[in-house]
């Protein structure tokens, strides 16, 4: 019997499961507490469950823990990287960084990604699978513990599309938010997405207090299709619709992503077409400096060049910051250090 994924489970799942094999109710809490508070990695940890019991647990069920492959920790900021290895034989990303209101963790929801973009690192080999709410959790679980400290903040901007992991992303933010465990709360939760429209209506329909962030980088058709193949699928005008029911409906601000790419997305003309498109929409512009992939040739915007598409965007109105870049000289961007871990491995 295939052993069962105890960390995926939610509180009224465990509660089952464990009522099924005869054993009373606060075991539930106990358990769950051990699991999303204390963050145990072995069911021997449990100090106030006795030797059957455990043994029991080992019997039916798995705690999933990511392993520590690779940790870089930046020089000029405490940013920190981290490579995990899953028991498959995959690689997964996700970075700790220190902000003034607290730390904030970018965590994978994917292996790999299956939306093809043309500067994204986390495409390069296509994609590999989904990611289980246990492998969602135990970034967050692993570095706290590593680190010694509370992540008070979760981004899902690491490796993947979590909109093309729906259920699983669900289930994560459930635990994740669920006052019995790390109680992160919503609103210090955003989810970006490239644009699968459907799942931007089903989200929706949740009614989470999360930001959403969008990754737009085109102002038009013609551009975004060359480098978001999602674009083909859901064009501009069907996206901005439903970011505008979402905001509307919600009363939750958009944060829509732009990231600069030399002659690509970059020009004065470009801004003023994006400051139209988005009038009216509740919303907030990132400009990203682009990380420059080898393997995919675009080029960082001047640091010129970004100042004046700000300035064009603020003079109609729009509400923009410029992301710092954390982490510049440990690869802190998304599905890099991966990329480099496999091209070792196949040397
Ligand atoms: N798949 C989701 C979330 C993960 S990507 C999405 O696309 O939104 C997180 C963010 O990093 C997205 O805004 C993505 O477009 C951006 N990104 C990917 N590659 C980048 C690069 N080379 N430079 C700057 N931003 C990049
Ligand atoms: Fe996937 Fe997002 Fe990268 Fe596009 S930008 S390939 S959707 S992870």
């Amino acid at each position: 019997m295939e052993k069962k994924d105890i960390v995926s489970m939610s509180f009224e799942e465990l509660s089952k499961e464990l009522g099924e094999m005869g054993l009373p109710k606060f075991r539930a809490t106990q358990i769950y507490d051990w699991l999303h508070k204390k963050c145990v990695t072995s069911f021997e940890e449990m100090t106030n469950i006795s030797k059957d019991l455990i043994k029991k647990l080992n019997d039916n069920f798995v705690i999933f823990a990511c392993t520590i492959e690779k940790k870089l920790v930046s020089r000029y900021d405490s940013t920190v990287k981290y490579l995990f290895s899953l028991p498959d034989g995959e690689y997964l990303e996700c970075v700790v960084m220190d902000y003034k209101y607290g730390h904030t963790i970018c965590i994978s929801t994917q292996v790999g990604c299956k939306m093809g973009c043309a500067f994204c690192a986390s495409g390069i080999g296509g994609f590999k699978r989904q990611l289980t709410p246990s492998e969602m959790l135990s970034q967050i679980y692993t570095a706290q513990r590593d680190l010694s400290l509370r992540i008070s903040r979760i981004v899902l901007m690491g490796m993947g599309e979590p909109l093309d992991n729906f259920d699983n992303v669900m289930r994560f933010l459930e635990l994740v938010s669920d006052e019995r465990g790390l109680n992160i709360g919503m609103r210090h939760i955003s989810l970006s997405t490239s644009g699968i429209v459907p799942r931007i209506y089903d989200l929706l329909d949740k009614r989470l207090q999360l930001t959403l962030s969008v990754s737009l980088h085109a102002p038009n058709n013609e551009i975004r299709s060359k480098i978001m193949p999602v674009n083909k699928s859901w064009d501009i005008d069907e996206l901005l619709n439903a970011c505008k029911t979402y905001g509307e409906e919600t009363s939750r601000r958009i944060s829509f992503e732009y990231a600069m790419m030399k002659g690509v997305n970059d020009t004065p003309e470009c801004a003023e077409e994006l400051s139209k498109r988005l009038k009216g929409i509740l919303c907030h512009v990132n400009l990203i400096p682009a990380n420059e992939v080898p393997e995919k040739g675009h080029e960082r915007s001047t640091d010129n060049s970004i100042v004046q598409f700000k300035s064009i965007l603020e003079k109609n109105g729009l509400a923009v910051t410029v992301r710092r870049t954390l982490g510049s000289d440990i690869n802190a961007s998304c599905g890099q250090l991966r990329r480099e871990k496999i091209k070792e491995d196949n040397k």
